[in-house]
């Protein structure tokens, strides 16, 4: 394993000095004057710093998102923001090298996966740039006395608040500045303090391809100040988060005070199920990804593998031997599948869950080490597959958002169901079977906002996805995601 970034790697010069906060079209220094620095994962160095934004920086780029709220940008038509989204689109696409790069760098996913993000990111723009008309109205009948005309129309919903976590800030930032855009909100989005450097680079992008000042607001720093500001301020009329349950609390909290409007996206602990007619040639390297893929930091990772009794110990050999033969190492070596943890705190918590694990009675399969070692400075983990779970065991419970899978048996359908819905979470599942009928069943039956037969984690954010239960609420992707940048109100014109 290579943790050094390949030889006559150049970092993008953005990756360099102390970013700054986009308020109103300016980019400026925090008013602490103080950074935070950003650092490689993958080999724990300081790379550059970004600003930490705190209250009073909120503050401003709240006021500055109203005030392009109710300027000019009202009066843009829903032609004039799809022309805006489709220039976004291209200028993107020209820079997408570069923003793989960097995320890359900050957050360590491998250029396998953020270069091969070009496609996906391309639709999601081009998606958005379809929805510009979503505000929609109607003239209904009425059953009014006299001569009413009665209208129904949608409105944007003013200031959005959008709170991103690391795991993929370049993908993540598009559930906001997407239906912002499209329908005419405004917005600031405070990045996650470990991975801020993509959405800075993709704000320059889009104030390039024509943004007008203070439309889209960009506030880096640390959750607890610039975070929970923003989830108080009483100037933010929706908050769009994505995170953890614990912050998750806070926000619900913090944003009482004028009774935002909310989406969450939170964790998940989520099943994929393997009946003993699947294809395993086709689910384990499935069932594996859907756990290992960005180093297990996925939010509707299938962590919890359930697999029928008949093949369990051939499916755990399999799976052993796939993850075994993974390439770990730099996301920069193009030839790498697997990247470090994002900081040196996630690495420790998977660690200190592979331990809990052995306590409890599972059984290491495979991996469970540090990669690399201390002293090579980056966060790198073994892809890790504990045998003889339990759904009762920490692992099993807890989300560890990190490449960690757990392999627990089951003896028929009713049993699988049964232990998959035994968790507080509902983001996503998966089934792997040859058999319809089984397939539409458990698909059914599974109590999650997102299902995958005989595949594990696509997406196409013209259908978008969801959670339920604790995993939260709100639809991404799709036109409800674009309904929730939307209110609705009705005129009732008497026209007599
Ligand atoms: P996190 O909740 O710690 O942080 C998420 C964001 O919230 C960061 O920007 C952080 O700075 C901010 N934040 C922290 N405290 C805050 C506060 N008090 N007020 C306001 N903002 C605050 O989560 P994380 O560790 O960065 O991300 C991992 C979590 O996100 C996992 O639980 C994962 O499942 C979830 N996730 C969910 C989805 C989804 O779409 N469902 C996608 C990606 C990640």
């Amino acid at each position: 394993m290579s943790t050094a970034a390949p030889a006559g790697f150049t970092r993008p010069s953005f990756v360099s000095g102390q970013k700054k906060l986009l308020i109103g079209g300016r980019w400026v220094e925090a008013l602490s004057g103080q950074g935070i620095d950003a650092i490689d994962p993958a080999t724990g160095q300081v790379m550059c710093a970004i600003a930490r934004g705190e209250a009073a920086d909120v503050d401003a780029a709240v006021r500055a998102a109203r005030r392009a709220f109710e300027g000019d940008w009202r009066r843009w038509t829903p032609h004039d923001r799809r022309k805006l989204l489709l220039r976004a689109h291209d200028v993107i696409m020209d820079n997408f090298e570069e923003l793989a790069l960097i995320e890359t760098l900050d957050m360590g996913a491998p250029l396998l996966r953020t270069r091969g993000l070009k496609e996906w990111t391309s639709q999601v723009l081009q998606f958005y740039a379809g929805q510009t008309g979503a505000a929609v109205s109607e003239a209904p009948p009425n059953n009014l006395p006299g001569h009413f005309l009665t209208l129904k129309q949608k409105a944007p919903v003013g200031v959005v608040g959008g709170i991103v976590p690391w795991n993929g800030p370049a993908i993540g930032q598009w559930w906001i500045f997407g239906p912002a855009l499209a329908v005419g909100c405004t917005a600031v989005v405070k990045p996650a303090e470990d991975a801020s450097l993509s959405i800075l680079r993709t704000a320059e992008l889009l104030q390039e391809a024509g943004v007008p000042d203070g439309v889209i607001n960009v506030v880096t720093g640390y959750g607890a100040e610039a975070g929970q500001a923003l989830a108080e301020h009483e100037g933010v009329d929706r908050i769009s988060f994505t995170g953890s349950v614990g912050t998750a609390r806070n926000i619900v909290h913090a944003s009482a005070g004028n009774l935002k409007r909310l989406q969450l996206e939170l964790g998940g602990k989520s099943p994929d199920i393997v009946f003993a007619d699947a294809d395993l040639d086709k689910a384990v390297p499935g069932a594996a990804m859907g756990v290992f893929t960005n180093t297990g930091q996925v939010c509707v990772a299938g962590t919890r593998i359930f697999v029928q009794r008949a093949i369990k110990d051939e499916f755990v050999e399999r799976m052993r031997a796939f993850a075994s033969g993974l390439r770990i190492g730099n996301g920069l070596d193009p030839q790498t599948q697997i990247g470090p943890m994002v900081s040196q705190r996630q690495l420790d918590r998977v660690l200190d869950y592979v331990g809990i694990g052995g306590r409890e009675g599972a059984r290491l399969a495979v991996g469970g080490n540090r990669l690399g070692g201390a002293h090579a400075g980056g966060f790198f983990i073994e892809p890790t597959v504990f045998a003889e779970v339990t759904n009762e065991m920490t692992i099993a419970r807890e989300e560890i958002f990190g490449p960690v899978a757990s392999v627990i048996a089951f003896d028929d359908m009713e049993d699988a169901l049964r232990l998959a819905n035994d968790t507080p979470y509902g983001l996503a599942g998966g089934v792997w079977t040859r058999d319809l009928s089984t397939a539409h069943k458990v698909a059914q039956g599974i109590e999650a906002g997102t299902i995958w037969v005989n595949c594990y984690g696509v997406l196409d954010p013209s259908i978008g996805f969801g959670g339920t239960k604790m995993s939260g609420f709100g639809w991404k992707g799709a036109r409800e995601h674009v309904e929730g940048f939307l209110y609705q109100k009705a005129i009732y014109m008497n026209l007599d």
